[in-house]
């Protein structure tokens, strides 16, 4: 079997570089593993430069349809226990600073927005799609793939890894990653939500916290921290005792968090963080969690997934239609996409610590640093751009010192807009499509 380009996994950003690629005509076969859709929950938060993406592909309508839509994510911290009604007031990280119209994240069934974009890749004659289809090894420089009933030997021009954590052509390509693990894991549930709760929240004390972000059809996502190693502990106290810990934090989910009837609804989720040492070896290129995993705290392992997929597509579109084809150029991808997952990654990580340790010292230093990013004008505005991926701002000593409390927060007279160098332009997203001009001047 032969095809311009294999991809292997169909997760979201194999979906997406898929897609990006049948629509320019190029042949490309998507291989999954899996025979239905996986029951397992994965990301929902879409963050606006993927929204961004969508809309450049005609399906922001079909996303927007299916989702609920975030313009903030409100910070409560809790004091005491013992008085569940005190609640600091909370700080609000808002999407709605950030230019239109991309000033809001959403929220959108993981297997919903799957479905949508392999539903538009199916549109196009040059995509194929094998399920079950599982990579298995290269074999003289062509892909083994093991179907139902067979193994078939598939040969490309170039073979695309959007396997997720578990990569086998990563280990094939014997790439450095160094990994790092948490002291802390999640308990992650879906289930009806009060009318009230329409934004994004995350409620913390001085152990542990708990992120609701609303979904369609009235329900909420709820994300809950707990100690590395007390799943099991927690399975045998019960749900009752489950229901407790939601409602310590957050008692108007009495009611709600009770329509959860089994353990197998609550899925337990282990953050690591990595970043291989490159994406490209000769014609194999990594993508999405292939290539890095995200700590959970900031939503963007799926963004990273996505943004992958399209860069990676308009390149190899850009490279089909004038012909030209090298490692070099594919590592055009890379120099891209790296500074700026290597960024999010960092981002992601410092959010992991700063709610990760079980001090109290600890809480009132957050709550600081929180007090200190959402009021200080250009602090909010940096972070609310760099985790939205429309564009990328630098943190600056300044800031750190701001952001710690050792300077005092800027006015809000201070002239402290945005401009266009802080956003990524197409030339900074698909550079080789200016290369020609760059050589000319
Ligand atoms: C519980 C949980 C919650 C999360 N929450 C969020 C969130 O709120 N926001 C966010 O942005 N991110 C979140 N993430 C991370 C996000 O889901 C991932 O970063 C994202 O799905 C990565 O996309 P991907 O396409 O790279 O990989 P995946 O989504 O993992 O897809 C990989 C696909 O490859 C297939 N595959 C694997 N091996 C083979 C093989 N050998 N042959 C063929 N197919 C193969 C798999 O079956 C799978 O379908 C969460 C992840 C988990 C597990």
């Amino acid at each position: 079997m032969k095809t311009n380009v294999l991809v292997i996994g169909g997760g979201v950003g194999g979906l997406t570089v898929a897609l990006k690629l049948a629509r320019c005509g190029i042949g490309v076969t998507l291989v999954e593993q899996m025979k239905g859709s996986p029951h397992l929950y994965k990301g929902e938060l879409v963050q606006p430069k993927t929204l961004q993406i969508f809309d450049s592909i005609g399906l922001l309508p079909p996303v927007l349809e299916n989702g609920h839509i975030i313009n903030e994510i409100d910070l409560v911290e809790r004091r005491d226990l013992s008085d569940a009604s005190e609640e600091v007031p909370s700080q609000s990280m808002s999407y709605n600073i950030l230019p239109k119209p991309y000033h809001h994240a959403l929220m959108i069934p993981h297997e919903t927005l799957k479905s949508i974009l392999l539903e538009e890749a199916e549109k196009y004659p040059s995509f194929k799609y094998i399920q079950p289809g599982r990579f298995m090894e290269f074999e003289n420089g062509l892909a083994k793939v093991k179907l139902s009933e067979e193994e078939v030997l598939i040969e490309a021009d170039y073979y695309v890894s959007a396997e997720g954590r578990k990569s086998k052509v990563r280990d094939f390509m014997q790439l450095r990653q160094k990994e790092k693990k948490y002291d802390h894991h999640f308990l992650t549930v879906t289930f009806p939500r009060p009318k009230s709760l329409t934004e994004g929240k995350i409620i913390s004390n001085h152990h542990t916290f708990l992120g609701l972000f609303p979904l369609p059809n009235n329900l909420v996502r709820s994300v809950y921290m707990i100690p590395k190693g007390s799943y099991k502990t927690m399975i045998e106290e019960g749900l009752e005792s489950f229901y407790e810990k939601y409602l310590e934090l957050c008692p108007a989910l009495d009611g709600y968090v009770q329509k959860i009837d089994s353990w197998k609804q609550i899925q337990l989720m282990i953050p690591v963080h990595y970043h291989v040492s490159s994406y490209v070896k000769d014609n194999i290129v990594l993508l999405g969690d292939a290539a890095h995993s995200v700590h959970p705290m900031a939503g963007e392992g799926m963004n990273l997934a996505i943004q992958d997929g399209d860069v990676l597509g308009e390149l190899f579109c850009w490279m089909y239609e004038h012909n030209r084809h090298s490692s070099e150029l594919l590592s055009l991808y890379e120099e891209v996409r790296r500074p700026r997952v290597h960024h999010i990654l960092k981002l992601s990580h410092l959010s992991a610590l700063a709610y990760s340790r079980p001090l109290r010292s600890l809480v009132t230093w957050r709550r600081k640093v929180m007090d200190q990013l959402t009021n200080d004008p250009v602090l909010h505005i940096k972070h609310m751009l760099n985790i939205s991926g429309l564009g990328m701002w630098k943190e600056t000593i300044i800031d750190r010192a701001i952001q710690t409390g050792v300077v005092p927060i800027r006015k809000e007279e201070v002239d402290y807009h945005l401009e266009k160098r802080h956003l990524f332009t197409s030339r900074d997203d698909y550079p080789w499509r200016y290369m020609e001009e760059e050589v000319k001047r």
